[in-house]
């Protein structure tokens, strides 16, 4: 007899999960509570979808702790960046990888990833039921029992209503929930492929890390990850919109802990852009842990010596400029201007009226600038959460050491990696795995 395997999540890794599953022989049910499964993945690289990256996935990942990551690093050589690319070349989706390492599809449409799995999905009669969430898990010695809440949109009602009269169909467009029906149904295996609660309007709105819980599973406090920062300054408002290429260092507690290159963004309320979001989740957990967070940016990297390069001779030649036109030609203006300000040189003093000292203290300023982080930016705004289920609590087929028969995979578990096309590896990887083994495991 074939495994009844419940997957409890339609995102990235319950797809995968839900396909490996029915490969292996498996009679697959997906619950997903949103109207439709997928919303993530058609969000992921802007349209586009980073799938995977084929670069050296050591120091990609973040967990609680090093035996946790050599857990990731093992799973990513089971499942690594090839096997996603050829999982996604079988099921005709062909690929193309950036400079970076990055894997994107030849049409760069998030959409074709979505759409060759729930084909894949169909293919294979895997059962897809969406407005359906899964609201509690009774084990037993054989599996155990779900507790589900259908959602009844007003359209549903409607096209009852108007079966007859076919015409109707702009009432038949999906609607508000108006009603709620409950139901049971049992599982063999159970897969939780909730996500965590990053971008909840896409489902993952964190009722995962309750059911986990329900089940026995700790929960290390999920936090925002690759997420804008929060900073004090009462100059931010002036220089929202400026894009700098620059390099980034954040210091917790005073130490380097991480550093990082590329566009940086201001915004009115701080900073943004990949160098940030590559280290925000250290500084969104350091912060949560009372811990004090800066950033140092060089907005002037592109000058080896920049106190050298704006000697007397310099300073001679552009003596009757005003300070903030001498440092617009290497920075934005409205950069410039705050770091007159800051320095004390009112607008439109001249490089000859200011002294070689202050334009040295702007050049000064502008290679290491300090800003103070006073939090990450909201789950809405976060691509992914740091924290969730510890790994030590799932073996390595992900299988829950704590409730026989339930499987954990994706964003859930305490793993979380860079930009770049990663995160999605790891739901891929995960799901592949525990689908296969929810079927195989008798
Ligand atoms: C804007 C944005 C861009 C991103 N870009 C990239 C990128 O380019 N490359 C990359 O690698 N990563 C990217 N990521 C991260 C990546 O999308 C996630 O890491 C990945 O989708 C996680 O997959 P998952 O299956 O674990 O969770 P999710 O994709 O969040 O899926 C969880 C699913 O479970 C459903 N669900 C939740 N609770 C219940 C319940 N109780 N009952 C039933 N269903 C439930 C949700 O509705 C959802 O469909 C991006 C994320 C965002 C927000």
């Amino acid at each position: 007899m074939a495994n009844k395997v419940v997957v409890a999540g339609g995102g990235a890794s319950g797809l995968i999960a839900a396909v490996f599953a029915a490969e292996n022989g498996a009679e697959v049910t997906i619950l997903e509570h949103k109207d439709r499964v997928g919303k993530k993945i058609l969000m992921t690289g802007n349209g586009r979808c980073n799938l995977t990256n084929m670069s050296d996935v050591h120091g990609k990942y973040y967990s609680s702790d090093d035996v946790s990551l050599e857990k990731i690093y093992d799973t990513l050589v089971r499942f690594d960046a090839a096997k996603t690319r050829a999982f996604f070349q079988k099921l005709g989706l062909y690929t193309k990888e950036k400079r970076d390492g990055g894997i994107y599809p030849v049409s760069e449409q998030a959409a074709i990833v979505l759409d060759v799995l729930r084909s894949e999905c169909a293919r294979l009669e895997v059962k897809t039921i969406t407005d359906c969430a899964l609201t509690a898990v009774e084990p037993d010695r054989h599996g155990g029992s779900l507790r589900l809440v259908h959602y009844i949109r007003q359209a549903e009602e409607q096209k009852k209503l108007t079966a007859a009269n076919k015409k109707d169909k702009a009432k038949n467009k999906k609607s508000e929930i108006i009603s709620e029906k409950k139901e049971t149904m049992r599982y063999d295996r159970l897969i939780l492929a909730t996500g965590g609660k990053a971008a909840p309007a896409s489902g993952s709105d964190g009722s995962g890390y309750r059911l986990a819980k329900m089940l026995g599973h700790s929960i290390i406090e999920p936090l925002p990850a690759l997420v804008q920062l929060k900073c004090s300054g009462d100059y931010f408002k002036a220089v929202s919109g400026v894009r700098a290429q620059s390099d980034l260092t954040l210091y917790i507690d005073g130490k380097p802990a991480a550093a990082e290159t590329g566009e940086l963004q201001l915004t009115d309320y701080g900073i943004s852009g990949i160098p940030v979001f590559q280290f925000s989740r250290l500084a969104s957990r350091a912060l949560y842990c009372g811990r004090k967070c800066e950033v140092g940016i060089n907005f002037i990297s592109c000058l080896s010596e920049p106190e050298q390069e704006f000697s007397d001779a310099l300073m001679k030649r552009h003596s009757e400029k005003p300070v903030e036109e001498l440092l617009a030609g290497l920075v934005h203006k409205k950069l410039a201007a705050v770091v007159c300000k800051k320095e004390g040189i009112a607008f439109g003093t001249t490089v000859s009226q200011a002294g070689l000292q202050k334009v040295c203290g702007c050049i000064r300023l502008l290679s290491d600038f300090r800003v103070q982080v006073t939090e990450a930016n909201s789950f809405e705004n976060a691509q992914v959460c740091c924290g969730g289920v510890p790994l030590s609590e799932v073996d390595k087929e992900f299988q829950s050491l704590r409730c026989s028969n339930v499987y954990i995979v994706g964003e859930l578990l305490d793993c979380d990696g860079i930009c770049g096309g990663y995160n999605l590896q790891w739901a891929w990887a995960t799901g592949a795995i525990a689908g296969t083994s929810a079927a195989i495991k008798k």
